[in-house]
């Protein structure tokens, strides 16, 4: 079968025996379109080696497997490789998936990579091995909401207008830095070592300006901040110089971060002196010296975050690593810088929300457009239809056009029971895929980022995106997925996922009743048992669950 130029087929035709088989058939093969997959040749989706399936092989099977799957059947994909379909119920999930689960004493790289290359597993990443990665357009709304969560909590506001955020790295994360910081009123330098991204993004319309230098994007800056209109600005440079610059300077940002891709030592971050186009020929010659190089590269400018947040910038960890690559490197203190998830993001999941997203499996960017003005008809909360306004006039479509938001508990299984109304009414061409990130409310373990520094110190226990998977199974969601080593590698983090399809009928109305309840309703649980007073509150005011230590 010829594996160029996968595109999931478009409009409301079934090529499978349902509407859940036949979703995951269309997003499996939208996470390898050449418009959403980094490499889609090699089946990686996204964040480093984050895979769909584990081979071609596999991946024909799979298809093969949803084409003639019963709507009674239940087909299991162990890392990436359909092994089985047992007969199950019809309320079951048509698709269970487990990637990347190593016992936890040999859950290190060098044995997982190395039966990853002898192809006995496959890193799955969060969207990727369970098919609902939707693009740039995921990261954009993180990074929104994690500086608008910056604005509510450090400066009382809904927006960042008048203030500058200095980062780094313009690459496949990082490059929707500039464009979240303007959608929030921010003005933004973001420091870049590679020309070829700063021109790509100038040409995607995520950057504003580029300068050569410091200064001269200090003057566009202060141009802007005086004028009320936020512009973002890149300075071509090494992070570690242009921050110390500054520093020398005695100059002073509102707020402060870095996403070079500094978690990976051998590619991902450029040490000083060096250029994008040489270094990799240093690190081939002198190994030793290269990672002696990148690790005072990265001390230094950490030690300039450091130096900002003493003075009152507001400075995080944005999920690289860069935290712990500085204290490897001998910079004790490092993590006096906090990660971005207790910093902002935390009261957020508290309340149960998080990166919730639909895609419509008709193709059709109208019915996108439709569910964005039907939330911004009956949705009463500000932010979430500010964001909806602000994506529909920047969001680029990647392949099936989708909508990510910021959803609450309650406001979640209100927009699912609205979409699945709507193409009961037959207002949208065909059924909505209903999911989310693995990086959500009750759904993750993961010590350096979305469970770091928890309340009651439960940081690393994972019982929490087992018991969600397990839950959203029961519950009925379409398929659901439990993955290792996410976001943050290997033996670092475990979670959960699920999609559900709307299809219009009373039973897809039950089930998303269900799972839209539970769901989000664990990682309220979870926030409660972890001593987060909001969740507690929600729990004391009567939502659709109960908890034995929380309910009145
Ligand atoms: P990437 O490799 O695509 O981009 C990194 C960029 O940094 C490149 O453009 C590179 O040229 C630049 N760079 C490297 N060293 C530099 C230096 N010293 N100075 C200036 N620029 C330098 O990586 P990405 O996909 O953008 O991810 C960035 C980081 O964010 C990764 O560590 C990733 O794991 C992490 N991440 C965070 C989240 C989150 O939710 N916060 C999500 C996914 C990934």
């Amino acid at each position: 079968m010829e594996h160029k130029d996968i595109h999931a087929p478009h409009g409301n035709k079934l090529n499978t025996k349902g509407w859940s088989q036949e979703g995951a058939m269309r997003l499996l093969m939208n996470n390898l379109d050449p418009m959403v997959a980094k490499d889609p040749a090699n089946l990686i989706v996204y964040g480093g080696k984050g895979k769909a399936a584990r081979n071609w092989e596999a991946y024909d099977k799979i298809i093969e497997s949803l084409k003639s799957l019963e709507n009674d059947e239940t087909l299991l994909v162990q890392s990436g490789k359909p092994v089985g379909i047992f007969r199950t119920t019809k309320e079951a999930p048509r698709v269970l998936i487990v990637n990347a689960q190593i016992v936890p004493h040999w859950a290190t790289d060098d044995v997982f990579w190395d039966l990853e290359a002898r192809g006995l597993t496959m890193f799955g990443q969060m969207t990727a091995g369970s098919w609902v990665y939707i693009g740039t357009q995921g990261v954009l709304q993180g990074t929104y909401e994690t500086l608008y969560a910056l604005a509510k909590k450090v400066y009382h506001s809904d927006n960042l207008k008048g203030k500058w955020f200095l980062s780094a790295g313009l690459g496949e994360m990082g490059g929707a830095q500039p464009l979240a910081a303007k959608m929030n009123g921010c003005t933004s330098i973001i420091v870049e070592v590679d020309m070829e991204k700063i021109n790509r993004r100038l040409r995607d319309k995520y950057l504003d300006k580029y300068t050569k230098t410091l200064d001269e994007a200090l003057k566009l800056k202060d141009e802007a901040i005086k004028s009320g209109e936020p512009v973002s600005i890149a300075v071509l440079g090494n992070a570690a110089t242009v921050y110390q610059e500054l520093q020398d300077k005695g100059i002073v940002p509102d707020i402060v971060s870095d996403q070079t891709a500094a978690h990976d030592l051998n590619l991902g971050y450029v040490p000083e002196g060096y250029t994008i186009e040489n270094f990799q020929k240093f690190r081939e010659e002198h190994p030793e010296q290269f990672k002696k190089k990148v690790y005072e590269t990265i001390v230094k400018q950490v030690k300039s975050m450091l130096y900002f947040q003493s003075k009152g910038s507001s400075v995080f960890d944005y999920g690289n690593d860069i935290r712990t690559r500085a204290k490897e490197g001998g910079l004790s203190n490092a993590f006096e810088i906090q990660g971005y998830v207790p910093a902002y993001i935390r009261d957020l999941f508290a309340v149960g929300s998080g990166p919730f997203r639909w895609l419509a499996l008709s193709g059709n960017p109208d019915d996108i457009r439709k569910i964005d003005e039907a939330i911004l008809k009956n949705i009463d909360d500000k932010h979430l239809t500010d964001w909806i306004k602000l994506a529909g006039e920047y969001v680029h479509f990647q392949g099936l056009p989708a909508r990510i938001c910021y959803a609450s508990y309650g406001e979640r299984e209100k927009i699912g029971l609205m979409i699945n109304d709507m193409v009961r009414k037959g207002e949208l061409e065909a059924p909505i895929a209903i999911g989310r990130d693995h990086h959500d409310t009750g759904s993750v373990a993961s010590p350096y980022r979305e469970t770091e520094a928890m309340k009651d110190g439960s940081d690393a226990i994972a019982d929490w995106p087992i018991l969600n998977a397990l839950l959203n199974a029961v519950s009925g969601a379409s398929w659901v997925s439990v993955h290792h080593g996410g976001g943050t590698g290997i033996g670092n983090a475990i979670h959960s996922g699920f999609v559900i399809i709307a299809d219009g009928t009373d039973d897809a109305a039950e089930r998303i009743k269900r799972v839209l309840n539970a769901d989000p309703g664990i990682g309220v649980i979870r926030h409660a048992d972890a001593g987060y007073e909001s969740s507690r509150d929600i729990i004391k005011k009567g939502p659709k669950f109960k908890s034995p230590y929380f309910s009145k």
